[in-house]
């Protein structure tokens, strides 16, 4: 190419370029929320199946939430109960009554800064309980804008580690008329057929005999090469919760979670330090602060943030870095993409929760693609 030719080149890439303006985003430019609106769910009673201390299946319900803005960008999100019949209502009353007035005007690309001013506002009954469930839902649709906004999905915002999140099932619950087992061991037959190389079952509603048999047959189901987790579900006192410690980690379980009530900090140090079974817990507790005590006194080994109780991406992505500044493993409470987008930014995340028929490449659940947390119905 001589000097002509090159002149000619540049100055056709030249006007190309300035006939061309760089695509703009709608991140670029002011956003507001203009509107917040809910829905009630409500879920038909399904089977009715129970854990150390709880009935679940029978009265579900939760709530939606739409975080609408100027740019056209509408952000969804989600949040149910497996039992309480009112929670529903009260967390619909906390957004529309005292969430909504706070973030109207505001722009969603600053989460932070929403979270504080929401925090301001709420704090006199306390940010915790039913009133974190709609902080944590109106975080996750406020993701879901600025993850639209972008046209990416959010764990590529959130600095992506991996595209594929190895995922267990939470299979093996107690079941009315189920005296041989058959019932619990067809759930655990189905996860296994259904692709999953990890399950999880309940422990503690019965005697350690009970257990032992629970876990051997789970033990036996899964083979070589698949791991079975066990919970606790908070039954045990500290001694109850060392001395069957001790029989589940010598059957080979992968986690012991949840063994005792969630405030037990104290407890859980000492469980920690005194099996080698990995220790998980979390789904119980409240922001980062709740999980900061937890870890600086050294209660867990797989740190596991619940997004309705915990927080939503933002409180719950700083507890997944606390956690992985200490060296400790994260695990999801519950699945679905909301989770799925946080797990797959965080390098320490060993599995997400889930149950049932997923689409799943070698016990792996894919990325979302849908720009934003793929929390809209139906986003792929
Ligand atoms: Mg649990």
């Amino acid at each position: 190419m001589n000097r002509r030719q090159l002149f000619q080149s540049t100055a056709v890439a030249a006007a190309a370029a300035m006939q061309m303006p760089a695509a703009t985003t709608p991140l670029q430019k002011q956003i507001r929320i203009t509107a917040l609106e809910t829905d009630l769910v409500t879920r038909p009673p399904g089977e009715p199946h129970y854990d150390a201390i709880h009935k679940l299946g029978v009265d579900q319900g939760g709530v939606t939430i739409r975080i609408k803005t100027d740019a056209g960008i509408t952000g969804w999100a989600s949040t149910s109960f497996g039992m309480v019949p009112g929670g529903p209502k009260v967390v619909r009353a906390i957004l529309e009554e005292e969430v909504k007035p706070v973030i109207l005007g505001l722009d969603p690309a600053f989460p932070r800064k929403i979270r504080s001013e929401l925090w301001k506002a709420l704090e006199y009954h306390g940010v915790g309980g039913v009133v974190h469930f709609a902080l944590s839902a109106t975080d996750i649709a406020i993701w879901d804008i600025i993850g639209k906004a972008a046209g990416v999905p959010v764990y590529k915002l959130l600095g992506a580690y991996r595209d594929r999140m190895p995922a267990y099932s939470m299979c093996g619950w107690y079941y009315d008329n189920d005296k041989d087992l058959s019932r619990y061991r067809k759930s655990m037959e189905t996860a296994f057929e259904q692709g999953y190389k990890a399950i999880k079952i309940k422990v503690g509603r019965y005697d350690l005999d009970d257990d032992i048999r629970r876990v051997r047959l789970a033990i036996d189901l899964a083979g070589k090469g698949r791991r079975v987790m066990l919970d606790a579900n908070q039954i045990f006192n500290r001694n109850e919760a060392l001395r069957r410690g001790r029989v589940y980690q010598d059957m080979g379980c992968f986690w012991y979670e949840e063994p005792m009530p969630p405030h037990e900090m104290d407890g859980y140090a000492e469980l920690a330090a005194k099996l080698d079974i990995r220790i998980a817990t979390g789904e119980n507790l409240y922001t980062k602060y709740a999980f900061a005590d937890l870890i600086a006194r050294k209660g867990a080994d797989v740190v596991q943030p619940d997004n309705r109780r915990a927080g939503g991406v933002t409180e719950w992505m700083e507890i997944a870095a606390i956690a992985d500044g200490y060296g400790l493993e994260l695990a999801s409470h519950g699945g679905g993409s909301a989770n799925m987008n946080m797990l797959l930014a965080m390098p320490n995340a060993i599995y997400m929760e889930t149950s049932g028929k997923q689409r799943m490449i070698d016990g792996e659940v894919p990325a979302p693609t849908a720009p934003g947390m793929s929390t809209e119905p139906g986003a792929k």
